[in-house]
C-alpha cells in the first residue's frame, strides 16, 4: 500500500534579537536535510537516538544565536509532540541527580511552597522537588503517554497540553523549572515572559538546555546531536542571559551542567564512528558499565523575579 505523502506548512522564524532574518547578518550554517515524509512523532520524542534531521539553520553574526529559519507551523508541531513518547527509561535516576545538583545547596534559602516543571515528561523532576520539601508540585507536558506512567502522587498535577498564558495565576510559583525545552519552542521570549508572570516576586526559574558554545557542538558541527529538527532556537550562555533579561528576569547564575551516566550510555549517544569497536574495547576493559561524569554540552541558568 502506498503511504499518503504528508504535506506540512512552514513558517519563517526571525532572530530573537535583530527581529529579522537579514541574510547578511544571519548566514546559513547547515542546510536542511530531510523531506516532509521523513517526519513522525518518533523524531519528536525525548532522547531517542539521533536521527540528525534538521531544518536550514542560520547563525546571527551579532549574538551567535543559532536558529532554524523555516520551521513547521504550530499545528504540525503540536501534533508531532502529542504523539511523542518517553524514552528516558533506565537513565531517569541519573538525570534526576544531575538536574538536582546545581540547586541542591540553594533551595534551603528559598520558599518551597509551590513549584512547576514545564515539559515535565513523566514527572521525574516533580518527584525530586516533592521529595525535597516542595509542598505542591505541578507539571505541564504535551505528550499523553508520560502522564500515564507518572508516580501516583504526582500524576493528577500534570496538565496535558502546552504551557501558556491563562494556565496558572500571577505570582503563583516559588520555583519554575524547565529542562531541555526552551530550545524546542517557536516563541521562547513569550514563554519566558509568561514564566515571569507566574513566578512569585523573590521566586526563581531554573532551566537546563544545550550550549552552542560547548566543545562538543564545536567539534561535531552538523553531526552534533543538538543540530536537530526539534531545535528551533539554540543558545549560548551570553545570548541566553540576554534573552532572560529581555523577558524581565535578573540572571543569578549561568553554568555548565555535568551529566553522569554509565560509559555504555555515552558510547550509544555519541556521534563517534565505529561504535561496535568502542563497545567491544570497553567491555574487554571492564569499563562498559562504569559511571562517567562529563560535561555533555548542557548549560544551566538560574533566574530571579525581583
Ligand atoms: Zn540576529
Amino acid at each position: 500500500m502506498d503511504a499518503v505523502a504528508k504535506k506540512y506548512r512552514y513558517i519563517t522564524k526571525e532572530c530573537l534579537f535583530c527581529n529579522s532574518t537579514n541574510e547578511a547578518d544571519h548566514p546559513i550554517v547547515y542546510q536542511k536535510n530531510f523531506r516532509d515524509e521523513d517526519l513522525d512523532a518518533g523524531v519528536f520524542s525525548a532522547r531517542r537516538t539521533a536521527d540528525h534531521f534538521h531544518y536550514d539553520m542560520v547563525r546571527c553574526s551579532k549574538t551567535g544565536l543559532l536558529f532554524s529559519r523555516h520551521i513547521l507551523d504550530d499545528e504540525a508541531l503540536n501534533e508531532l509532540y502529542k504523539g511523542s513518547v518517553v524514552t528516558f527509561g533506565e537513565q531517569t535516576e541519573f538525570i534526576k541527580r544531575d538536574y538536582w545538583r546545581p540547586i541542591a545547596d540553594k533551595v534551603g534559602g528559598w520558599q518551597r511552597k509551590r513549584a512547576l516543571d514545564i515539559g515535565c515528561s513523566n514527572g521525574f523532576f516533580m518527584e525530586v522537588l516533592k521529595d525535597n520539601g516542595y509542598e505542591e508540585v505541578h507539571g505541564v507536558e504535551p505528550g499523553t503517554e508520560p502522564k500515564a506512567i507518572a508516580r501516583a502522587d504526582i500524576r493528577d498535577n500534570i496538565y496535558t497540553g502546552f504551557y501558556g498564558p491563562g494556565l496558572y495565576p500571577e505570582n503563583h510559583f516559588d520555583l519554575i523549572t524547565c529542562f531541555q525545552t526552551l530550545d524546542h519552542l517557536s516563541d521562547p521570549l513569550g514563554m519566558l515572559r509568561n514564566m515571569l508572570y507566574n513566578t512569585k516576586p523573590g521566586g526563581h526559574v531554573y532551566m537546563i538546555m544545550h550550549n552552542t558554545n560547548a566543545l562538543q557542538a564545536k567539534i561535531f558541527g552538523e553531526r552534533s546531536p543538538i543540530i536537530d529538527v526539534e531545535h528551533i532556537y539554540l543558545f549560548n550562555k551570553e545570548n541566553l542571559s540576554e534573552l532572560c533579561r529581555k523577558a524581565g528576569f535578573k540572571v543569578t547564575s549561568v553554568f555548565d551542567v555535568k551529566n553522569g551516566y554509565p560509559m555504555s550510555y555515552w558510547v550509544r549517544m555519541s556521534p563517534l564512528p565505529m561504535k561496535k569497536m568502542w563497545v567491544g574495547t570497553l567491555k574487554v576493559l571492564g569499563m562498559y558499565e562504569k559511571m562517567l561524569d562529563i560535561n555533555a554540552g548542557n548549560m544551566g541558568i538560574i533566574l530571579e523575579k525581583v
